[in-house]
């Protein structure tokens, strides 16, 4: 079991939660208030904070943030220096808690705080990933159309299993925190390697709400880049298929081949036509052969990146309680 009832005299276990912040000034107010009820019920089993990661929000998000970190000394903010992008921010949240177990939360209320209990209990029953799994949501039909077809997608390519309608919103035992961090690739696909990491893993099922304020910080270009992320990083099948797609086109040819002896050996008399064929032919090739160069490209860039070894994020600063002044006398 992993998370005993602490003995007496023995330090209780820690829990905290990690949220990603990107222009949610108008949600960070009610989602402290909601979430601080929410960890009442565990106050009494666990020691809970909270990490908020500003990831270089534009609005005033850092004021917002700074003034939960002066009230409430359960609460930490990092502040990144730009906007590093969703899975970074979760990521510094990941590499800054040292808790039994992190809970991961988007911060515009669509995943509701409450659902963070039944993730715990799963926890205490000894999973040590527990992720919470969309039995509904509400989000633009174009959002749920694409985010259907590309997890069917991943899971027919790629070579882990990624649970379905699934999100970051999830608990993760320390156990598997303290292997995540070892996983220092760029381009980051956090549910991904999750998986990849494996332990017992296990679902709840909920119902995602709307966005309670402000506006998706995952326009459609993100969403591609996301979704690449995540075919990229977890399967080559795009590469095999430049080589299937090769072979086909080796096999057309040959089948012309065959068809323009035949009719010179058959019916010496019937003109082959030329230069449509050539014409077609060439752009056909010419659109493959760029779209496959792309598909290299793909990969190389992020072996690149890879390569160059950077870091992945730079915090600006770490906000906790102001510290009270010492007492003085006078
Ligand atoms: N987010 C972030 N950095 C970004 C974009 C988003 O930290 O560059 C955070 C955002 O504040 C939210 C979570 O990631 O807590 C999910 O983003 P959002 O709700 O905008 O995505 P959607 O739910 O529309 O997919
Ligand atoms: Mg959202």
């Amino acid at each position: 079991m992993t998370a005993e009832a602490p003995r007496a005299g023995q330090a209780r276990q820690t829990i905290t939660y990690v949220f990603p912040i990107y222009n949610e000034a108008g949600n960070i107010a009610l989602l402290h208030e909601t979430v601080s009820k929410v960890a009442e019920e565990l106050a009494d089993r666990y020691d809970v904070g909270f990490i908020y990661v500003d990831d270089g929000s534009k609005d005033d998000s850092l004021v917002h943030l700074q003034a939960l970190a002066d009230a409430d000394d359960r609460v930490t903010v990092i502040e990144l220096a730009r906007n590093f992008g969703h899975q970074m921010a979760v990521t510094a949240g990941l590499d800054l808690a040292d808790a039994d177990a992190v809970i991961i939360m988007d911060s515009d209320m669509q995943d509701p705080p409450r659902v963070s209990l039944e993730l715990v209990e799963k926890w205490e029953q000894g999973y040590e990933v527990v992720y919470a799994q969309r039995r509904s949501r509400r989000d633009t039909a174009f959002k749920k159309l694409t985010a259907s077809a590309f997890y069917w997608f991943l899971r027919k390519v790629a070579s882990i299993d990624i649970p379905r309608n699934t999100g970051d919103f999830r608990l993760i035992d320390r156990k598997v925190v303290d292997e995540l961090r070892k996983f220092r690739e760029r381009d980051r696909f956090l549910r991904g390697l999750v998986s990849y990491i494996g332990f017992r893993q296990t679902g709840v099922l909920f119902d995602r709400d709307e966005r309670h304020a402000g506006v998706t910080g995952y326009p459609l270009s993100k969403m591609l880049r996301f979704a690449a992320d995540g075919v990229l990083g977890f399967s080559v099948a795009p590469l095999r298929l430049i080589s299937r797609l090769g072979y086909f086109i080796s096999f057309l040819s040959f089948l012309g081949i065959l068809y323009v002896a035949g009719v010179k050996l058959l019916a010496p008399e019937t003109a082959v036509p030329g230069w449509a064929f050539i014409t077609i032919g060439m752009f056909f090739l010419g659109g493959i052969q760029i779209t496959m160069l792309g598909v290299l490209g793909s990969y190389i860039g992020r072996t690149y990146a890879q390569a160059q070894g950077r870091p992945l994020y730079t915090v600006a600063a770490v906000r906790t309680a102001a510290k009270p002044l010492p007492a003085t006398t006078g």
